[in-house]
């Protein structure tokens, strides 16, 4: 046995869960009911969702439209094969999507999360490439990046810890300098001397906002530079709006505020309003048509067995029907100038650095305040912050706070009062 593994305890759950040390962290809390920004644990204490459950609510739990729909699809069809049937849900959706998106995108292909969306654009690209005879396949990717957790979405995030002991099923990307403040123009020399040569496929980027590397934000002119140097190459850009899209940074898609359209598009997270599995990733004409032959070998070869899950789409179609009939955006905009606010009063603070923003999402680091300070602070805060009823979950010492659009201002105050009582109770007296 190594040095570093104790005996497993007689195992009291049989469940093992995501991201989790299971010798570190024993006590896992049932939540029984969630309702708008509150979920409610089975011993009945009240929570405030400052995270969205792992970024995925944006409307609020058990939104009513969405929960009607879902029961009502259900009810009617549950499942089908997408191979050789189709479905009114996904053919709806799929024309709302394009409505929605970015200019340029004309097909919708779904999948069931944000790695398996990242995975068919990565595909995508390659068979793009393959059918146009050009022997374009390296990937280019963004320091810090995140793209998920299956096999090319982990090739293409930034790798360390995470990804360490899985190595050998990894592969070599070009690697772009993150676009911090101030180096910007680093940024986009090494992407221009990448893409220079013509050997990069496609430039895979999360725009605006880079989120499991650290909420690390970047300004919409850099986007769209960024996306004309690959048009300049004809390297494919593939926007990855896992994170982005529904909202989360302002505007439905992030592309759209630097007026960028991408070759390709990864949505998931939000498409459901964050009530059930789906993505989809949409591509332009040029990538559906370089798979479109009487030749086989031409195929566009993906699926899951759920692909296209009817009651899914119908969720998601009920999420389009909110964006569409209800003043989303002006939600979205009050809750990004409450955040505003809340950062404006903190800035003087010295216990905090780096304070950012982006749309709803706000983000601040913990300052060090001596050598090792910052080890484990990330989880101290996390718990200092569940004894208060507030759900937060911080990357290393970054603070982040991204919750559903329907946190009223009192629940917000509550989440940053608990921040700064729980720092208070972590900084040495
Ligand atoms: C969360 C995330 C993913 C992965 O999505 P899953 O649904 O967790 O597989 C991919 N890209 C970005 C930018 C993300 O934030």
């Amino acid at each position: 046995m190594s040095r570093s593994s104790p005996a497993s305890p007689p195992a009291s759950s049989p469940v093992w869960h995501p991201f989790t040390q299971h010798a570190l962290q024993t006590d896992f809390p049932a939540i029984a009911r969630a309702s708008g920004v509150w979920l409610e644990t089975d011993d009945g204490r009240r929570i405030i969702d400052a995270i969205s459950s792992w970024w995925v609510t944006t409307h609020g739990h058990g939104e009513p439209r969405i929960a009607a729909a879902i029961a009502d699809q259900a009810a009617r069809l549950d499942q089908i094969i997408f191979a050789t049937y189709t479905h009114e849900p996904a053919e709806q959706l799929a024309r709302a999507l394009v409505r929605l998106a970015p200019a340029g995108l004309s097909h919708v292909f779904y999948s069931d999360s944000g790695s398996t969306a990242v995975e068919v654009a990565l595909k995508m690209a390659l068979g793009y490439w393959a059918s146009r005879g050009e022997p374009r396949t390296l990937f280019a990717a963004l320091e810090h990046g995140y793209h998920g957790d299956t096999t090319a979405a982990m090739s293409a995030g930034a790798r360390g810890l995470f990804s360490a002991p899985y190595e050998p099923m990894l592969f070599d990307v070009a690697r772009i300098p993150f676009p911090a403040a101030g180096s910007e123009q680093a940024t986009l020399k090494a992407l221009d001397r990448a893409c220079r040569d013509r050997s990069i496929a496609a430039l895979i980027v999360e725009p605006l906002i880079l989120g499991a590397g650290g909420m690390l934000t970047y300004a919409p002119a850099v986007l769209a530079a960024m996306a004309e140097i690959c048009r300049r190459s004809g390297t494919l850009l593939i926007a990855d709006e896992v994170l982005t899209g529904w909202g989360r940074t302002g505007t439905l898609f992030a592309c759209e505020a630097a007026g960028v359209s991408p070759d390709i598009l990864c949505t998931a997270k939000g498409l459901t309003g964050g009530s059930l599995p789906l993505a989809a990733t949409l591509a332009t004409p040029a990538i559906f048509d370089a798979h479109y032959a009487t030749d086989r070998r031409r195929t566009f070869f993906h699926s899951s067995s759920y692909t296209a899950n009817p009651i899914a789409c119908a969720a998601a179609l009920a999420n389009v029907a909110i964006w569409e009939t209800e003043p989303v955006i002006a939600r979205v905009e009050q809750l990004a100038a409450r955040q505003s606010a809340h950062l404006a009063r903190l800035a003087g603070d010295r216990r905090f650095t780096s304070l950012r923003q982006c749309g709803t999402i706000a983000a601040l680091d913990v300052a060090a305040q001596d050598a090792g300070y910052l080890a484990g602070v990330g989880p101290r805060i996390a718990r200092a912050a569940a004894a208060r009823g507030v759900l937060l979950r911080p990357l290393g010492h970054t603070i982040y706070v991204m919750p559903p659009y329907c946190i009223g201002a009192a629940e917000l105050d509550v989440v940053y009062d608990t921040i700064t009582s729980a720092i208070a109770e972590l900084v040495a007296p």
